[in-house]
């Protein structure tokens, strides 16, 4: 500390024959070694915390020293008498003093040399002393709380106290820690969270608290602490005296003294809560994962479910004005050629007769419209109920194609009917399996241009007939070749209007389904199209 201080000190000794010296330093915060000489005290740190609670008490005096229960163990050690104490240099602003410890076998020694030689020494002490203090004064940065005003004063002179509140308020579990790892001081508050009392957790060894399969591990951390003075933080459950175990993360370093590792200070924080809370939530993880899932395929499936919504409002409604205008030819023609019998008494028999079937022939067309529209809604509510027989396939196609044969002689269009010569028999509906092959036929000359060519052929196969209804006609775009089931759905074809509902392939699909049979659709734009549409045959006598 101070070379000409640990000389006059030395010199003390000796001329007193003391064994031990000390020159301790106390003030509110802390209590320090200024100098020492002789044999080393085992119970220092016990002695000095027991000073430095008499000086911040009564003060430091030979009568209230010598009961201290750590004095006499001290004396009994070292083996001396008795112990010679002075106050050598205070300043009672900052209640800081220097005291001198000796501890000798003879203590007369001092009284009989005190007039004398003891004396001056113990001037010279205090003045080297006094002057040490007086230039670690003047460098200010050198003394705590140097230039701490005197009202604050009266807190920093509580402040252990303030402290202390503060520890046994805090929810934390803050302990202390010896060399070997045993409760020095812990807050009651935190022993509590370990249901133990403050004096019951003292003395007992931190690894006792730790269960079995934790111990390796904070063992190590705590030796990890011990080996350097860096803040270490692990994690731990703690057994409480109810067998309860509580998740910790501690955090803590080692006291250090003159460079001995004296203790450890850690704060243990209860995370069991946040433990649960943590345990629940990655539990919780999968199912609002799942449920994320789920969101999100009902969401596609509503937006999907929206956009069919809004495509079948388009289709109906282009449907309504399609229909209107379906209904609007014939009937226009049924009227216009009534009125015109009705208001013409003289109009020729013949001509009369000639404007009776245009009349019969469009209320016709009327009626198969409706029947097309109804026969829709009963398929699709389920209202239908097929007619089944085993019939002549060959047969039947024949008349459809010559029931044709007059509106595609009309666009000098070729039909033609390619079949085997025998019979093939299938059981079914004759009369909507009629009508598929007939839409099919019709839209094929409808599709087609002046001139073209509609080849209708009948295949044979093993255990099934295949039908293939072909044109040379405009063509179906690719794009829309995966609709052209769909209802209501007509292709566009800007500049060139077809009549038409798109109705006709639904019904010719629906009825083929119905029948287990299939149908598939080939397409070249402005080279035509082909239907392929396959039954299974019925071995059964045609009935
Ligand atoms: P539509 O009453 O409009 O003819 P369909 O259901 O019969 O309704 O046909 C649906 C759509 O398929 C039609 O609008 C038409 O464009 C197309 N289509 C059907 N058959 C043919 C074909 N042979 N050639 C070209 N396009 C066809």
């Amino acid at each position: 500390m101070n070379e000409l201080i640990d000389n006059t000190f030395k010199i003390f000794t000796k001329i007193t024959n003391s064994k031990t010296g000390l020159l301790l330093r106390f003030n509110n915060f802390e209590s320090s070694v200024m100098s020492f000489v002789g044999n080393n005290i085992s119970k220092f740190e016990e002695f000095n915390q027991a000073l430095s609670h008499l000086h911040r008490s009564k003060g430091i005096d030979y009568d209230s020293v010598e009961n201290l229960p750590v004095y006499k163990s001290i004396i009994n050690d070292l083996n001396v008498q008795s112990c010679f104490i002075r106050n050598v240099y205070s300043i009672n602003e900052q209640n800081d003093s220097v005291y001198l410890f000796l501890f000798s076998d003879d203590i007369n020694k001092f009284f009989h040399s005190e007039n004398d030689v003891c004396m001056s020494i113990l001037n010279i002490l205090s003045n080297q002393v006094k002057e040490f203090y007086y230039e670690t004064l003047n460098n200010k940065s050198l003394l705590p709380f140097a230039d701490v005003k005197v009202d604050s004063d009266t807190i920093v002179i509580n402040w252990k106290e303030n402290f202390k509140n503060l520890l046994q308020i805090s929810n934390d579990l803050i302990f202390m820690l010896d060399k070997e790892g045993c409760f020095l001081k812990v807050n009651e508050s935190g022993a509590l969270l370990l249901d133990y009392s403050e004096r019951e957790l003292l003395g007992k060894h931190f690894l006792e608290l730790v269960p079995a399969e934790k111990n390796i591990e904070v063992s190590e951390a705590i030796s990890k602490m011990l080996q350097s003075d860096k803040v270490i933080k692990f994690t731990t459950n703690l057994k409480t005296k109810l067998d309860r175990l509580v998740s910790f993360e501690i955090t803590g370093r080692t006291i250090i003294r003159d460079g001995k590792v004296i203790g450890m200070l850690s704060i243990g924080n209860d995370i069991s809560r946040m433990k649960k809370y943590e345990d629940e939530l990655i539990k919780l993880k999968p199912k609002l994962k799942e449920s994320q899932r789920l969101i999100s395929l009902e969401r596609a499936r509503l937006w999907q479910q929206s956009s069919l919504i809004e495509e079948l409002d388009r289709l109906k409604s282009e449907f309504v004005s399609n229909i209107s205008h379906e209904f609007r030819t014939p009937l226009a023609s049924i009227i216009g050629f009534s009125e015109t019998i009705v208001s013409d008494p003289d109009l020729p028999e013949e001509m009369k007769w000639e404007f009776n079937n245009v009349i019969l022939n469009e209320g016709k067309r009327l009626a198969k419209l409706i029947n097309d529209v109804l026969d829709i809604s009963n398929i699709e509510g389920g209202k239908i109920i097929l007619n089944k027989i085993s019939f002549d396939l060959v047969e039947m196609l024949k008349e459809v194609v010559e029931r044709n044969r007059e509106s595609a002689i009309k666009k000098r269009i070729v039909l033609e009917f390619e079949h085997p010569k025998s019979q093939i028999l299938i059981e079914a509906d004759k009369e909507k399996i009629g009508q598929s092959f007939e839409a099919l036929i019709n839209n094929a000359i409808k599709f087609t241009n002046e001139d073209g060519r509609v080849i209708v052929i009948a295949n044979n196969l093993f255990k099934e007939v295949e039908i293939i209804i072909s044109d040379t006609g405009i063509g179906i775009p690719e794009k829309d070749l995966p609709y052209i089931f769909q209802k209501f759905y007509r292709v566009s074809r800007p500049g060139t209007e077809i009549p038409g509902t798109g109705i006709g392939l639904v019904f010719v699909k629906q009825m083929i389904d119905l029948h287990k049979g299939m149908i598939s659709v080939q397409s070249e734009i402005g080279n035509g199209t082909t239907f392929v549409v396959k039954f299974l045959k019925s071995f059964k006598a045609k009935n």
